[in-house]
C-alpha cells in the first residue's frame, strides 16, 4: 500500500543543538530560554529535563525548583539557523525537501519506488543517518510516514524521541483512536472546544463522525470535508481558506493624535498584524496604510510587495508609506496586509539562498509556534517615546522581549 508523505521533526531542537555544540551539555538536564532570568519560560528543555517533567512553556524558577541541577542556556538563534541549515542539506541529499515548515520541521513527498512502506522506512532510516552524520550525533529526528502530510506530522509526533512511525492507509481511522483531540495539527483550543460542545471529545467520535456533521462544526463544506477524507488517508488540500487579507486600525486617543504616536500604535498594530499572518501560514503580496485626519479628511496609498512575512520587511515598507502620508492630524490609523499567498506557494527561494529576512521569519515562527500565546516582539517596539528604528541589526535576533509568562 502506498504512502506519499515523510515528516522530519526535530527532537527537542534548540536543546539539542546546545548539546551538539557543547559537549558538557550532553546528557545533562538542560533548558533553552529567551531571557535570563528566573520569570521568562523554557522555549526548550533536553530529553534529560523532560524526565523531571519539564516542558516547554514552564517558567524558569519552576523548572529550577523541579531539577535543581538544571542548566539554564539563552538562546542563539544564528546558530540554531545554521544547524537548520545543515540539516536541510542533510535531508536532501537522500531526497528532495517539499515544503520548510519552521525552523526544526520538513517534509518530503515520497515518489515512485519511494512511495511503499518498506522503501519509505528504508529512507526514513537514511535520512535519519544522514542528519547524524551532517549535523552531528545529538541531532536525532522523528519521523512520520504516511498517506498525506497531515497524517505524516501526526505520526512524526507520535514517538520521541528518535521515532519512525508509519501510518498506513488501511489502519485508518482507527490507528488514531489514541490520539488526544489536540494532537492534530489545527485542531487548537478553540477547536476542541467546539468539538466539545457537539458531545465530541475523543478521536474515536471525530472519526465517527459524516463529512455533514464535521462541517456543521466547522463552519464550511470544504473544511469538514477536507477533514473527513484527510482522517481516511486522501492526500487534499489542507485547509482550503478564503482568506485575503489581515488589517488593523485603532481610532488615536487624543493625547496620541500626534505623527510620533500614532506612528508608534501604527507599529504596534503592525507587529500584531504580521503574527498574526505568520500564524495562518500566509505571506503579504501587498501592503496598505490609512490615515483618518481629525480636519475631516482621509489618506491612504499601498502598493504591491515581493511575498513577505518578516516584522522588519513590514516595518519598512510602512515607514515609507507613512513618509507619504498627507499633513494633518492623524485621528485614526488603519493598516492591510493584502494579497495574501498561502506559504506553501511562495517560492522556496525566500527560505535559502542567505535571505537572512526569511531565516528570522522562521525562526520567529518557530518561536511564535513554541511560545504559543506568549509574542515574540521586537524589542524596540514597545519602547515608549522612542520612534521605532528601522535599522535594527537583524545578523542575530534582535533583542526579544516575551511578554506575560
Ligand atoms: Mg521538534
Amino acid at each position: 500500500m502506498s504512502v506519499k508523505y515523510l515528516f522530519v521533526d526535530m527532537n527537542s531542537f534548540f536543546a539539542s543543538v546546545e548539546q551538539q555544540e557543547h559537549p558538557e551539555y550532553r546528557n545533562k538536564p538542560v533548558a533553552v530560554v529567551p531571557l535570563d532570568t528566573d520569570t521568562t519560560c523554557c522555549i526548550a528543555v533536553s530529553h534529560e529535563a523532560k524526565k523531571f517533567g519539564i516542558k516547554t512553556g514552564t517558567r524558569v524558577g519552576d523548572a529550577k525548583q523541579m531539577c535543581r541541577g538544571i542548566i539554564i542556556i539563552p538562546a542563539s538563534p544564528k546558530i540554531y539557523i545554521e544547524k537548520h541549515h545543515e540539516i536541510h542539506k542533510a535531508v536532501e541529499s537522500i531526497l528532495p525537501v517539499t515544503a520548510v515548515l519552521s525552523v526544526d520541521e520538513m517534509v518530503c513527498r515520497l515518489w515512485g519506488d519511494h512511495a511503499t512502506v518498506e522503501r519509505a522506512t528504508e529512507v526514513a532510516k537514511a535520512v535519519k543517518r544522514a542528519i547524524i552524520r551532517d549535523a552531528g550525533e545529538c541531532m536525532t529526528c522523528s519521523v512520520g510516514i504516511a498517506p498525506n502530510r497531515l497524517l505524516a506530522k501526526v505520526a512524526a509526533d507520535m514517538k520521541k524521541p528518535d521515532g519512525l512511525t508509519v501510518i498506513r492507509r488501511e489502519e485508518l481511522p482507527e490507528r488514531l483512536h489514541v490520539l488526544e483531540l489536540n494532537d492534530f495539527p489545527g485542531i487548537g483550543h478553540r477547536m476542541e472546544r467546539r468539538l466539545n460542545n457537539s458531545g465530541v471529545t475523543s478521536t474515536k467520535q471525530l472519526t465517527s463522525l459524516s463529512e455533514g456533521d464535521l462541517s456543521r462544526i466547522w463552519g464550511s463544506r470544504l473544511l469538514g470535508g477536507s477533514w473527513f477524507q484527510r482522517l481516511r488517508g486522501a492526500d487534499v488540500p489542507e485547509s482550503p481558506t478564503r482568506r485575503r487579507s489581515i488589517g488593523h486600525s485603532r481610532v488615536l486617543e487624543p493625547s496620541f493624535r500626534n505623527p510620533k504616536d500614532a506612528r508608534e500604535i501604527l507599529i504596534r498594530l503592525l507587529h500584531k498584524a504580521a503574527a498574526r499572518l505568520r500564524h495562518v501560514g500566509y505571506y503579504a503580496g501587498s501592503v496598505s496604510l490609512s490615515v483618518s485626519y481629525l480636519e475631516k479628511f482621509r489618506w491612504s496609498d499601498g502598493y504591491r510587495v515581493e511575498p513577505c512575512r518578516d516584522t522588519l520587511t513590514l516595518i519598512q515598507h510602512f515607514s515609507s508609506l507613512w513618509e507619504r502620508r498627507a499633513d494633518g492630524t492623524p485621528k485614526k490609523v488603519g493598516l492591510v496586509l493584502g494579497d495574501l499567498i498561502h506559504a506553501r506557494n511562495v517560492t522556496n527561494s525566500l527560505f535559502g539562498n542567505g535571505s537572512q529576512l526569511g531565516e528570522l521569519a522562521n525562526a520567529m515562527d518557530q518561536a511564535n509556534e513554541v511560545f504559543g500565546r506568549y509574542a515574540v516582539y521586537f524589542g524596540g517596539m514597545h519602547g515608549k517615546g522612542e520612534a521605532v528604528n528601522t535599522r535594527i541589526a537583524f545578523g542575530v535576533i534582535p533583542d526579544t522581549k516575551f511578554a506575560d509568562c
